[in-house]
Order: structure tokens, then C-alpha cells, then sequence
């Protein structure tokens, strides 16, 4: 699939963890705003505190996502998977804290009240697909919503998002046989794997 690099400094290693769950996200900026070009400057350390009063508020944080999937369905990679991200804060799953160690973090361009875009959701799907081909411990059990492993703190992505439709279509996918084919495939051929990437 289609991915864009942009590397961003907000990131740190996994001291040998494991990926082996995925965190879903929903961000705007200003809140409630799309396509202003402020999330990337967030994660990219150069937001300006002066072009909106609540970038006050946030001005010092260093936060990252591994992927950010704007309204248009573009993927944007802003963090190695092979590395980790901060996104998730203090969370826990399956009574383990911290899971920026263990994750990769998508944030999808949203807002609680709005619905996400069908080319978001199938950017989303198709991502999830090829990350779980890379990282197979990842099963659709260990994809989560940040407000799963951060309850009472975190509600993103909020009530729209899709989420019975978005398990039950990815598990519809991985049951197809050109799943395992294309992960044998690759198994094979590691290096044409991160081409895709
Ligand atoms: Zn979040």
C-alpha cells in the first residue's frame, strides 16, 4: 500500500519488546478541525503556539503516532514500526502498563461527533492488514482503541467509529486465502516485505 514518510524526533526504542497489539487513535486541530496541517506540526515539534489558543495548552508536549490516516485515507508514517511511539500515555493491557512498548499507534484525523471517512476506514483496514502480516503476533483480539487499554482518561476514537464492523471485516479478511498466501509470500522474501513500507 501507499505510505508517505515523514519522520518525527518523538520516538524511542522498544528495549526488545515485541510488537504484538495495535492502538487506534482519533485526533483533530484545532479540536473539531480538519486538513489544517496542525497534527503533523504537532508530531513534528514545530506546532505554533500562537495560532490557536488551545495550541497554548499543548505547546510542550512530544507526542508521535507510528501512522497518522488523514481525511483523505492518506497514510502518513511518521514513526518506524520498529520502533516506539508515544501516543498511548499510561495504559494497560492484559495487565501490562506501558503499551507504547509493545504498539503501533494510528491516529486517525477525527473528532468525536463526526463520522470517520469510508477512505479512512479502508486505509485503516488495509494498514492493519499489512501491519499484522509484519508483526504476527498481532491478532485482531490485540487490535484496540486507546480508550480500551486508557479507560476513564482516554474516549478516542470516540462512539462513531465503526467498531463491530471494523472486527468483523477483518477477521472476514484474514480468513481469505490470499491472506496467508501473501504472508507465506513474504516470509520468503523479507526484503520485498519492506517495500511496502
Ligand atoms: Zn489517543
Amino acid at each position: 500500500m501507499k505510505i508517505k514518510k515523514i519522520p518525527s524526533p518523538n520516538y524511542s526504542s522498544r528495549d526488545g519488546h515485541q510488537v504484538d497489539m495495535i492502538v487506534i487513535h482519533a485526533i483533530s486541530l484545532p479540536p473539531g478541525e480538519f486538513r489544517t496541517g496542525y497534527v503533523l506540526d504537532l508530531f513534528l515539534n514545530r506546532l505554533n503556539p500562537s495560532a490557536h489558543p488551545y495550541f497554548q495548552e499543548i505547546r510542550d508536549l512530544r507526542v508521535s503516532a507510528h501512522y497518522f490516516i488523514d481525511r483523505g485515507g492518506e497514510v502518513i508514517e511518521l514513526v518506524d514500526p520498529d520502533q516506539m511511539a508515544w501516543h498511548a500515555g499510561e495504559s494497560s493491557f492484559e495487565g501490562r502498563q506501558g503499551c507504547n512498548l509493545f504498539s503501533i499507534g494510528i491516529e486517525l484525523e477525527g473528532t468525536p461527533d463526526q463520522p470517520f471517512t469510508e477512505r479512512q476506514y479502508r486505509s485503516l483496514m488495509e494498514l492493519c492488514l499489512v501491519l499484522m502480516k509484519r508483526y504476527p503476533l498481532i491478532s485482531p483480539e490485540r487490535i484496540v482503541r486507546h480508550s480500551d487499554i486508557a479507560p476513564g482518561r482516554k474516549k478516542d476514537p470516540g462512539p462513531l467509529f465503526p467498531w463491530e464492523r471494523f472486527k468483523d471485516e477483518l477477521k472476514r479478511e484474514i480468513s481469505k486465502k490470499n491472506f496467508s498466501a501473501a504472508e507465506f509470500k513474504e516470509s520468503i522474501n523479507p526484503s520485498g516485505s519492506k517495500d511496502k513500507f
